[in-house]
């Protein structure tokens, strides 16, 4: 049976990609030698790194003055690396869910945090509204995680603030058009939208560098990585080739604008059936922030009971990948930009199924 992959992460990862990559496990780039076995200073792995690179920042639209850094660590180093490179005495974070709440945790550390908004006493069911106006004047950025992959909600535009930007894009890079002009550096584990899990992104305005008073060891140092072309120490190689074969399919689709048309009619679709579906019901409380990426929804209340009937009926199905996080319950779909829209409607036939069988 055919499977339809709604993990959160690592996730689904466009056949072109897997393909790809396993081909040059077997020969990389006719050298007769496995990608797993290359050296990254090899000239062959050097054209992948810079390809890349040059990708990332012609599908992103990346102005001049930015770099971008491919590294290891996860999006949860960059909780302390941002801080320990941009923070002198005071950012601001907005906390919209369970990484937001830990990357503000991190920068304590380093600095006077001001919260400007908070839905946690709610369990981030909403984005909260009217946090720009919170943001201190002499705030050196405002850090911000555009797509809350646990809860499902979802800042779908560059917030206009005075102060520039950081963010936490893990779920939802090269999923919508961003100014990246606005944003002094963003982030994210390649894992969700672009590539196997191992590898980390960082865009960062070279301008914000070397402000900060303190000492930065070596390798948590921005301009280490910059410098060195993401070369400093070995980078995961596997990684990196997947996110290439990942940006050149993305450019072969139509770029940016034609994934984020596509990821609005797949979330629509599923929105709208669960909205319709008398068993279920989403969690996102207020529409405008509910997530292209991560679709939440749990059972009606009066359905509670067919919660673990229905799992494993989808499961059964070929949905994989649907129970919700521990923090919220139910279910959530995940429809990052490889998920074609059949797997929604999939699923969509699934859950009307369901319902036509209680
Ligand atoms: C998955 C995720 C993280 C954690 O990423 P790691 O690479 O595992 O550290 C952080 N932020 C967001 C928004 C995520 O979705």
């Amino acid at each position: 049976m055919k499977k339809h992959n709604f993990y959160a992460g690592p996730s689904i990862l466009p056949q072109y990609t897997i393909k790809k990559t396993a081909e040059a496990v077997l020969d990389f780039a006719g050298t007769g030698l496995s990608l797993l076995e290359i050296s990254h200073r090899s000239k062959e792995f050097q054209a992948v790194m810079d390809e890349a690179q040059a990708l990332f920042k012609e599908l992103l639209e990346i102005p001049a003055g930015y770099e971008v850094v491919f590294l290891g660590g996860g999006a949860s180093l960059q909780f302390c690396m941002v801080p320990f490179n941009l923070l002198n005495k005071k950012a601001a974070y907005l906390n919209t869910g369970t990484w937001a709440n830990k990357a503000e945790a991190e920068a304590k550390a380093f600095g006077e945090v001001v919260c400007v908004g908070s839905s946690k006493a709610d369990n981030y069911t909403y984005i909260p509204k009217g946090f720009e106006a919170n943001v201190p004047a002499d705030a050196e950025y405002l850090h911000i995680t555009t797509n809350n992959t646990i809860f499902g909600t979802e800042l779908k535009k560059d917030p206009d603030v005075k102060v520039p930007l950081v963010a936490d894009m893990s779920s939802d890079i090269f999923s919508r058009p961003v100014d990246v002009s606005k944003y002094d550096l963003i982030y994210g584990g390649a894992q969700k939208n672009l590539a196997p899990a191992g590898l980390t992104f960082v865009v960062v305005k070279t301008d914000a560098l070397g402000r900060v008073e303190r000492h930065i060891p070596t390798m948590l140092d921005y301009r280490t990585h910059i410098k060195a072309g993401s070369m400093f120490n070995t980078p995961p190689c596997v990684a990196v080739y997947g996110a290439l074969e990942t940006l050149r399919w993305l450019k072969e689709q139509g770029g940016v604008p034609a994934m984020q048309k596509k990821n609005i009619r797949k979330a629509e679709k599923l929105y709208n059936e669960i909205d319709r579906n008398k068993l279920f019901k989403g969690t996102v409380t207020c529409m405008e922030d509910r997530s292209l990426m991560n679709i939440c929804f749990v059972m009606n209340d009066e359905y509670k009971e067919l919660e673990e009937e229905f799992l494993k009926y989808a499961t059964s199905q070929g949905m994989v990948g649907i129970k919700g996080h521990r923090s919220v319950g139910g279910f959530r779909a995940s429809t990052y930009n490889a998920l074609p829209e059949e797997s929604v409607d999939a699923l969509i036939e699934v859950m009307k199924t369901f319902e036509r069988n209680h």
